[in-house]
């Protein structure tokens, strides 16, 4: 836990969130402010601040946190209508948050473009 970051705050109930999962190892919450009529951050709970801060022994973590990604599309009813999973890693791609995060959008048709 690293006392300075925001989702670590959030994973450790600090800081309130609208909790819509949880495992022992993965927190999934609504954002603050939704770009989606759907929008869900998937994160670890372990401080990760971003995908190149990712090592090895952190796989079968990752993977879980994808699995969870679709897992809340599917509880959030967007699973057949489509949804977007993005994540945001760095400076240019205006990763706000350094812990790594997983952010889960539907409920409306998206635009084509990436960025
Ligand atoms: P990023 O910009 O790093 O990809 O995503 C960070 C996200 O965290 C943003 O979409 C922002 O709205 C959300 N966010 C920032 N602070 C809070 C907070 O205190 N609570 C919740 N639930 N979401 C937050
Ligand atoms: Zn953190």
């Amino acid at each position: 836990m690293n006392e300075n970051c925001l989702f670590c705050r959030i994973a450790a109930g600090e800081i309130p969130s609208s909790r819509v999962y949880e495992d022992e190892t993965v927190l999934a919450f609504r954002d603050i402010a939704p770009q989606a009529p759907v929008h869900v951050l998937v994160i670890p709970k372990t401080h990760i601040s971003g995908w190149s801060a990712a090592k090895d022994a952190d796989d079968a973590l990752l993977a879980h946190l994808v699995r969870v990604a679709a897992e809340v599309a599917e509880k959030e009813g967007i699973a057949a209508s489509g949804y977007r999973v993005v994540s945001n890693c760095g400076p240019d791609a205006q990763q706000t948050v350094p812990h790594l995060h997983l952010h889960v959008l539907g409920g409306t048709e998206m635009k084509e473009q990436m960025a």
